[in-house]
């Protein structure tokens, strides 16, 4: 059945209220006609069976759908590559099942990105969550600097770094005795979707890398630094392959 992203506002007693640009998805798209059904899903977690009616929307019943979310909760800091690359970190880490995504804009980032480009990154991580039939819609939030993101960090911390001789990530991962994401410094900077799994925060670079400067913070914050193997890898294809390694060690 056809599922529809729905924002918790547009909840109103047993009616979802539909905006002009769902009821196109719906009728044009999905071509649901009147009294067709479709899975409204709140994005936290909570999916139900609607009726579509006119503008609106009727509930009918809760799903209980099987749990497709990690046993960990992992927020991606991914440092903004050139172009439009981090539409794809969007969604390949969203597939892999991150809950949050912070774009960092670091030493070596080219560009400040615009408004548009955080709205188009949201609509992309929807689009990505459905795809892969995820309870949760990861966590966008607005490009930071890294040293603003470096002090909200959680439990366990991990930067990619290529070059040099840090230990592999999977290596880390081991030990899975992780601090649990109650205990987090800052429990609003990506709750998890399970309140007992341990949290995770994974830093990428940018094309050029980090500066030495980021590193050292880093670490000064409680980062441990980590090696993805002798390759160089892309902005891109590094937080794939690292939140890859995180899903295998954890996943059940
Ligand atoms: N231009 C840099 C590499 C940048 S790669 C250089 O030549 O050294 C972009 C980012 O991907 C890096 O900052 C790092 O976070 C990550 N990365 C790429 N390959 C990696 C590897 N083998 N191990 C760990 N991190 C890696």
């Amino acid at each position: 059945m056809q599922r529809l992203a729905i924002a918790p506002s547009q909840f109103q007693n047993q009616q979802i209220i539909l905006t002009a640009e769902q009821q196109h998805y719906l009728s044009r798209v999905l071509r649901l006609r009147e009294g067709d059904r479709f899975i409204a899903m709140d994005g936290l977690g909570h999916w139900w069976l609607a009726k579509l009616e006119g503008n609106q929307a009727q509930i009918l019943e809760p799903i209980l759908q099987p749990n497709t979310e990690l046993p960990v909760a992992i927020t991606l800091m991914a440092a903004l590559p050139k172009g439009n690359g981090f539409d794809e970190v969007v969604r390949y880490s969203t597939e892999v099942g991150v809950v949050a995504i912070v774009p960092l804009v670091s030493d070596r980032t080219l560009l400040n990105p615009s408004t548009g480009k955080l709205e188009r990154w949201r609509r992309i991580a929807i689009e990505a969550a459905e795809q892969s039939e995820r309870q949760i819609v990861p966590t966008i939030f607005d490009p930071v600097p890294f040293a603003t993101a470096l002090s909200l960090a959680k439990d366990k911390n991990y930067i990619c770094v290529a070059r040099g001789d840090s230990p592999h990530l999977r290596d880390c991962l081991q030990n899975k005795d992780f601090a649990r994401s109650g205990d987090s410094k800052l429990e609003s900077w990506a709750d998890s979707p399970h309140p007992q799994s341990p949290s995770i925060v994974i830093a990428t670079g940018p094309e050029g890398g980090w500066t030495a400067a980021e590193t050292e913070n880093a670490i000064a914050s409680g980062f441990q630094p980590v090696s993805l193997g002798r390759r160089i890898l892309r902005a891109v294809t590094a937080p794939l392959v690292a939140l890859s390694l995180v899903a295998a060690a954890f996943e059940d």
